[in-house]
Formats: structure tokens, C-alpha cells, sequence
């Protein structure tokens, strides 16, 4: 039977075991080992069974149990302490509260978060970053608010068929059954975030509460009646639609998520966030609500413009174009040409997100450039990722070096009491002394050789275990009443060396490289003494075909009778698969097409866990492989795919059969490989610090949050004059470029034949235009000269203002003194100066001499 109406109805816990609701509701539970425990050992079965849920435990577990823990004295206070524990946590000054001038509120918005298997709410990397950014806030007490989109089908479930094609389901969520409350007025009406349409429509959401430790997160949620019935499906799948449905997301996550802090901030007298950090491109229309309150406050479109960019922080996360959202610029233009947000006319909107730059295309509205433009402050997620994304967007700022391009990086980490498997936080715990995985002293001697080995035995034996059960209850569910194989029993082997993949399917991060050469493969899976087992995980794209057709090649060489025991896919990666694969795996695989991994985390996970990295140096590995932490796969700079191909497959299995697998059977009388271990610890002490979030965060804070604070204290001050200042100054600068220049470069001070240590006296003329020379910042730019035009390791040092002839031209001069031999240039260039740029390049605007 079908059930019409589907709903969740809460337990009522005995009195007694009140405190087991809060602890429930409270998402902290996901990363609190002890509060997980504690729900696990109600029903350990139905815990298992639920995927680790305590809402869905509390529902599932019968009065009678209840009924007997309520009588049990020492589970109670056990429940007690660990929500006075959470109340703790809460409440304590952190680090955050340790920083001077630090803004008492932030926001960050994101389309996605990842933070428990319970919440399906993410697709990959993208979402999972978030809830470790969310979840590493909360624990260093950096007081953020999250925005994002309540789906509610989220992301796709994946089966796979008999003939090993990918099948997307979208198993609905009901939002009782989740830690989540709708966010009400003190009369019980729910709040309510309302967003004109075209034709005089309007989309409304209500607002869900998550609380993840400390931080509070909003999700904007369109399926209620007041709504039509296609606007109720406006928020109903994680990236499910294409053009206007995307674009209604997006609207209503940025301008909506906006108005949902408005009220909560005002229903919880919250203060109100200052600094606004869009992960993504995607909910970057959140400047515009932005924009639109403070005309309404009185300023110009102009001048709020420089309010709203000084507050703002925009991550790009993508080196592909593909990647970023771009929509038709005639749909944007007709939806802000409504009343969505007063006073913004759609012309200035359109301006800001228009590719109106060498090899963009005018047509298209880019999600990306007005993220660029709406944010003063720009990252990518590792510094190689970094340097791709100034050049992918260095035609934003035409005639500036690459290097100049404002988009600077941070590289990502990964929340390690999330990714720490429970085993090796216990060994640190009893042998270390502390819970904390990523500052413990892994080399020391209280933990033996045979300890580390041990564990790392035992979370690949759970993985092995793990993968039969997922294979068997995939294989039930598509032959309902018909026994599993028996030799499911025996898929992988806990003693054999375990090599992990797992990730979406897009074609850069190449899936099925590994079956370059399917005989040199199977050669080293069967391999006598030193065979490799690989498990495999990955969701494709529902509408990529492609992707589809690679995990299916994929399984189809994993069934063949003698390797299936030895190659296996895991359908519907997700978390909770994630979780334990990552601890489980010796050998940590990953063989995108270097550059395009923007960072990559999983290796991340992988590496808290001392499994060790065998990848392409692409992402977070190029900046981090130190030739003890495991391996680089060489990347080929052949300009033919199938031969980029061919030669890295070769690299990879010559490392596996060379270095990886002699390494890992490389044993001791007592069993224990010495040499690997020792490079599980050097990446346990070494790596664990660095790559995990909580290091991200604070960088964040420093590098970014507390300048932009600042930046928008400064420009708000003296009810924004400094604003209207900006502004002005700005079209003024803009008006008079064209005429400014550098008209003459002369030197001095130098022989015929110049040699290292001589000083090199220079002189610029430079005409101004209307511009006086406190407008522009005159320098000497110097470095290694190559070829006709080329300057390398480029330096910069300012010109003095010499002379100046009012209203014509100036002249700006210094020395150089030459530091090094060789070949060597340098040019004059003139860019605009205001102490309110964070940036030389942010308008746009240089000089050089021709
Ligand atoms: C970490 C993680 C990802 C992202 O991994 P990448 O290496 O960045 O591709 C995707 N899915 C899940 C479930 C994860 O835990």
C-alpha cells in the first residue's frame, strides 16, 4: 500500500531523558564522539540500521526501552553531563573571542552544506567543505550564521543496475524527522522571506533552524501552500534543474537569505553580520538585496556598490569555465525588473554580472564576474588554484600581469573530529593523552610501531566489512527475496593492500585511467605476493551520460570472476560511506588532469587517517607532497589526451608496482611494514595540522574576515562619507583615464656595461589628465627579462612625485639598485592610489609605457 501523507511523529522521552532531545537537535552530536556513543548504545542495531540518526533512533526505539534507560541511573547521568558538556561548549570564550576588533557577527552563505549523512543536503566537495567551514567555526567560536537552501529531495540516491548503469532516486525528506525547527515570530506565525516575480507574482519561504554547534543555519525552503505549485518546486532538488529554476534558487538563496537574516538576527537580537562570505558563485545576488537596503538608507547605487564590496568575500572553487553558473542575460534583466529589490534599477544589475571582457560573451549573464565585482576580497582553495583562477579571470583586469589579478587563496582543510576515524582518536587518547588528532606528538614513542599498525588493520577490516554489507544490501534491493551471492562474503580481503577512489564522476578527475592497460591492472590486483585491492565510489552527474557510461566500463571489469573479489564500486558515496572508507584505505588514489582539481579533499580525510597519497601533484597535493607523505604521479605535459593518458596510467602503475606495494609488504618478524609506518606518522604529525579546518578558519578571519570588517568600518564611518567619497573618486578617476600616460622614461647612473650592485636612477613623465598626482600611484616594475616583452619574478618599487606642472604633466622618480646578473627590464606603470582599495588592480585601470 501507498501511503498518501507521509509525517514523523515525535517521541515524548520520559522526563528523565530530556536531555537526550537537546542533544539530539543540536548537530554537534555528528562530530562529538562521546554524545554519538552515547545514542548508539540505546540501540546499537537501530543505530546502525537508521544511519546513524538520533532523531531517527528516538523514533524508532520502542516506550519499553525508554522506559528502562529512564530508570537507569548511570545512563542518565551520563546523558546529563554531556548536555552540560554542550551547554559548555556553547557558551565558553574560544578562540574567536581571544581577537581584538573581531566583528560580533559574519554570515556564509552557501547552496549546499554537508555536515551528516542524516541531512543529505550536498552533492560533493563543495557542500561537504561547507559544513567542516560551519562546524570548525563552531568550534573555534567564530560567530557565523549559515545561509543556504532547504531541498527537499537534496541531492540524488544512487543504485546501480544489472547492467551497471547509474539510477538517480530522490527519496523525499521529511523536514519533523529532521534536527530542525521553522523559525517563528513570538506569536507562532512562521517567519516568512517574500521575493517579487515578474507579472506580479511572488515566491515566498519559510525558514528552517539547524544548529551546528554554535552556528546557527538557515534554510530557505518554497514547498508551502502560500506558494503556486511550480513555485513550490523551486527549491525541491540540489542542482536538479537548468536556466529560470536555477536561477529562482539562486535568487532566493542570495536576496532571500539576506531578508532570513534580516529576521532572525531581529527575532533573536542577533547582532547583525557585517562581513558576508559567498562559497560559490551562486549566491551572489546576496550584494544586490544588500545594495538595495542601503539606497533605501539614502545612497546612490554607486555608493552602496562600495559599501557592500568592502564587506564582502568571494570564493571561487572551479578552474573550469564549465563549472560556473551563467544564465541568459534577458531572463536576469526580467526579473530584476520588477519590484525585487527596490531601487536597483536592472541595467546596474546586468552591468555587474555581464561577460562584457575579451572572450566572454556579452549575452551571458556570469555568476562568477559579479561575484568578483560584488566582493573586494576574492580566494581561490589552494594556491595553485589560485594562480589558474588569476589567469582564468585576468580579463576582468586587461593590461595587468597575472600575478596582479585581486584573487589571492586559501587553501582548504577538512573538520577532523568529523574525519578522525573514532579508533585513532581513541589511540590518541589513551596513548597520547589527547583528543585532539591533528596536535598530538604522532611521533612519540608511547605509540609503538605495532599500535599504529594495528589500528590501521583494524579500520581497514571495518571498511572490508562495511563493503560486503553495502554490495549485499545494494544486490537486495535490486532482487528483492533472492539470496546475495555467496562469494559476497569474501568481497576484498582485510589483509590486502587497500588502494581508495572515490569522487564525483566529471571527466577531469579521469575515473577510469586506471584501466589504461586493464592487463598490467589485473596483473597487479592478482598479484601473488603483492596483490592490491581498490574500492571505488562515485556519483555521476544525473544528465551526464558520459560519466554514466565510465562507471559502468568501471563495472564491468570489476565482475570479472577472478578480480571481483579484489575491484569492487560502492554505490551512493555519500558521508556516511565516506566515513569509514577513507580510515580504511592504505593508499589514498586521485588522477585528475592537472590543473583542474581546485584543491580535492578527500586525500585530506584520507591523509588524518595516516592513509597515504598516491596522486598527480593537482590541487591541494602540489602544495603539500614532500616525497615521505606518499606519491606523485608525474603529470605529462603531451598535448594529446590519449597519449597524457597513456603516459600517466603507465606512471601510476609503475608506482603501485615499484614503490607503493613493495613498501606496504615490506615486513618486520612482527608483521609491521617499519618504513610505512613511518610515513603514516610523518603524514599524521606533519600533515593533520595543516590540513585541517580549523587552520582554514582562522585563516579566513585573519586574512580575510577581519580586513574586510575593517575596510567596512572604515568606508561606513561619518554615516558613510567615506563611501560617497569612494564613489565619486572612482568615476572621476574613470572619466579621466583615457588621458592619463606615461610619456617619457628617462635613466641615469648606470655605465655602458651595467653590473651587479650599481644603482640605477629613473625619471618618469607622466601626463595626468584632470588627475592629480595623489590619484595615482607611479612604479617601477623590474624583473627578469625573456624574449621580446616578457619581464619574470616581476618586482614592484614606487616612484617619488619630482616635479608637477599643474593641470599637464608630472614627473615621478627613484633608484633601482641592481640586485642580480643576467638579462633584465623594466617598464613604468601608472595605477590609480586611494587608501580604500584593497587592491591596485580593483578598477581596472593601468598605464604603462608603450
Ligand atoms: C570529501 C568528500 C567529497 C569531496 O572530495 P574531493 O576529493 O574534493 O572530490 C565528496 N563526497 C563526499 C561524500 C566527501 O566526503
Amino acid at each position: 500500500m501507498k501511503a498518501i501523507r507521509r509525517f514523523t511523529v515525535r517521541t515524548v522521552l520520559p522526563e528523565r531523558l530530556a536531555a537526550l532531545e537537546e542533544l539530539a537537535t543540536n548537530l554537534r552530536w555528528s562530530w562529538h564522539e562521546p554524545t554519538r556513543q552515547l545514542f548508539a548504545g540505546i540501540e546499537p542495531s537501530v543505530w546502525d540500521e537508521i544511519g546513524h540518526d538520533p532523531i531517527g533512533l528516538l523514533g524508532a526505539v520502542s516506550p519499553a526501552r525508554l522506559a528502562e534507560l529512564a530508570d537507569d541511573a548511570a545512563f542518565v547521568e551520563r546523558a546529563d553531563s554531556l548536555l552540560a558538556e554542550l551547554h559548555a561548549y556553547l557558551r565558553e570564550p574560544r578562540w574567536y573571542q581571544g581577537l581584538e576588533n573581531a566583528p560580533a557577527s559574519l554570515a556564509y552563505f552557501s547552496p549546499e552544506f554537508g555536515i551528516a549523512a542524516a541531512l543529505p543536503q550536498y552533492s560533493g566537495g563543495l557542500g561537504i567543505l561547507a559544513g567542516d567551514h560551519l562546524k570548525s567555526a563552531s568550534d573555534l567560536g567564530v560567530p557565523i550564521i549559515g545561509v543556504g537552501l532547504f531541498y527537499r529531495a537534496g541531492y540524488f540516491r544512487q543504485a546501480i543496475s544489472r547492467d551497471g548503469w547509474q539510477q538517480e532516486s530522490y527519496p523525499v525528506l521529511d523536514p519533523d524527522g529532521l534536527p530542525l525547527r521553522v523559525l517563528r515570530h513570538p506569536d507562532g506565525r512562521a517567519a516568512m522571506v517574500t521575493l517579487a516575480l515578474p507579472d506580479g507574482k511572488a515566491l515566498y519561504a519559510r525558514i528552517w533552524q539547524l544548529n551546528v554547534g554554535r552556528i546557527p543555519l538557515l534554510l530557505l525552503d518554497t514547498d508551502i501552500p502560500e506558494n503556486d505549485d511550480d513555485l513550490r518546486g523551486v527549491t525541491d532538488r540540489l542542482y536538479g534543474g537548468a536556466g529560470e529554476h536555477r536561477l529562482l534558487q539562486e535568487l532566493l538563496l542570495g536576496i532571500g537569505g539576506v531578508r532570513a537574516i534580516g529576521i532572525y538576527t531581529e527575532l533573536t537580537s542577533t547582532p547583525v553580520p557585517l562581513v558576508f562570505h559567498t562559497n560559490e558563485g551562486h549566491a551572489g545576488f546576496l550584494g544586490l538585496e544588500r545594495i538595495s537596503d542601503l539606497i533605501g538608507a539614502g545612497l546612490s547605487f554607486a555608493e552602496a556598490l562600495q559599501v557592500v564590496r568592502s564587506g564582502t568575500v568571494f570564493t571561487t572553487h572551479t578552474p573550469v569555465p564549465a563549472g560556473i553558473d551563467r544564465f541568459e542575460a534577458p531572463m536576469v534583466e526580467r526579473y530584476f525588473s520588477t519590484e525585487l529589490l527596490p531601487g536597483v534599477d536592472a541595467a546596474d544589475v546586468l552591468a555587474l554580472g555581464i561577460e562584457a571582457h575579451e572572450g566572454g560573451d556579452p549575452e551571458m549573464f556570469n555568476m562568477a564576474v559579479m561575484g568578483l565585482r560584488l566582493g573586494q576580497r576574492a580566494n581561490g582553495v589552494s594556491i595553485l588554484h589560485g594562480e589558474v583562477s588569476r589567469g582564468m579571470f585576468g580579463p576582468l583586469w586587461p593590461g595587468f600581469d597575472n600575478a596582479d589579478v585581486p584573487i589571492t587563496s586559501v587553501t582548504n582543510g577538512v573538520h577532523a573530529p568529523t574525519w578522525t576515524d573514532p579508533l585513532l582518536l581513541e589511540l590518541a587518547n589513551s596513548k597520547l593523552g589527547t583528543r585532539d588528532t591533528t596536535s598530538a606528538d604522532w611521533r612519540s614513542e608511547a605509540v609503538t610501531d605495532g599500535d599504529l599498525w594495528g589500528v590501521r588493520g583494524a579500520m581497514r577490516a571495518q571498511l572490508v566489512t562495511d563493503a560486503r554489507r553495502r554490495v549485499t544490501d545494494a544486490w537486495q534491493e535490486q532482487n528483492p527475496g533472492v539470496q546475495a551471492p555467496d562469494w559476497y562474503n569474501d568481497l576484498l580481503d582485510p589483509n590486502v593492500l587497500t588502494i581508495g577512489f572515490a569522487r564525483r564522476v566529471p571527466t577531469y578527475k579521469r575515473l577510469t585511467l586506471m584501466l589504461h592497460d586493464e592487463d598490467r591492472l589485473r596483473a597487479l590486483l592478482l598479484h601473488p605476493e603483492r596483490p592490491i585491492q581498490i574500492v571505488i565510489a562515485g556519483k555521476s552527474h544525473p544528465a551526464d551520460d558520459e560519466g554514466k557510461r565510465l562507471i559502468q566500463r568501471l563495472i564491468e571489469f570489476a565482475s570479472e570472476p577472478e578480480l571481483r573479489n579484489r575491484i569492487v564500486f560502492l554505490p551512493n558515496y555519500d558521508i556516511a560511506m565516506a566515513r569509514l572508507l577513507y580510515p580504511g584505505t592504505d593508499v589514498w588514489l586521485n588522477n585528475p588532469l592537472r590543473p583542474l582539481e581546485a584543491c580535492g579533499t578527500s586525500g585530506m580525510k584520507a591523509a588524518l587517517n595516516g592513509s597515504l597519497n598516491l596522486s598527480i601533484l593537482d590541487g591541494w597535493w602540489a602544495e603539500f607532497y614532500d616525497e615521505e607523505n606518499g606519491w606523485a604521479i608525474p603529470s605529462s605535459d603531451a598535448t594529446d589526451p590519449a597519449e597524457r593518458d597513456r603516459l600517466e596510467a603507465e606512471s601510476l602503475y609503475d608506482l603501485i608496482e615499484h614503490q607503493v606495494a613493495p613498501r606496504f609488504y615490506d615486513r618486520g618478524d612482527d608483521g609491521v611494514p617499519t618504513r610505512w609506518v613511518q610515513a603514516i606518522r610523518h603524514t599524521l604529525a606533519t600533515l593533520s595540522p595543516e590540513l585541517s579546518a580549523d587552520r582554514m578558519v582562522r585563516e579566513y578571519v585573519n586574512r580575510l574576515y577581519l580586513p574586510a570588517a575593517e575596510a567596512h568600518a572604515e568606508i561606513t564611518a561619518s554615516s558613510y562619507q567615506p563611501a560617497r567619497e569612494l564613489a565619486a573618486w572612482k568615476a572621476r578617476v574613470t572619466a579621466a583615464w583615457p588621458s592619463v600616460s606615461v610619456t617619457h622614461v628617462e635613466s641615469g647612473g648606470v655605465d655602458t656595461v651595467p653590473q651587479v650592485g650599481d644603482t640605477l636612477h629613473l625619471r618618469a613623465h607622466v601626463a595626468l589628465g584632470t588627475l592629480t598626482p595623489d590619484d595615482v600611484l607611479v612604479e617601477v616594475v623590474y624583473g627578469r627579462a625573456r624574449g621580446e616583452d616578457e619581464l619574470l619574478d616581476i618586482q614592484r618599487a614606487p616612484l617619488e612625485l619630482e616635479t608637477h606642472d599643474l593641470g599637464a604633466a608630472a614627473t615621478f622618480g627613484g633608484d633601482m639598485t641592481l640586485a642580480r646578473a643576467g638579462s633584465f627590464g623594466y617598464n613604468v606603470r601608472v595605477v590609480p592610489r586611494h587608501p580604500l582599495l584593497a587592491s591596485s588592480a580593483e578598477l581596472g585601470l593601468i598605464a604603462v609605457m608603450e
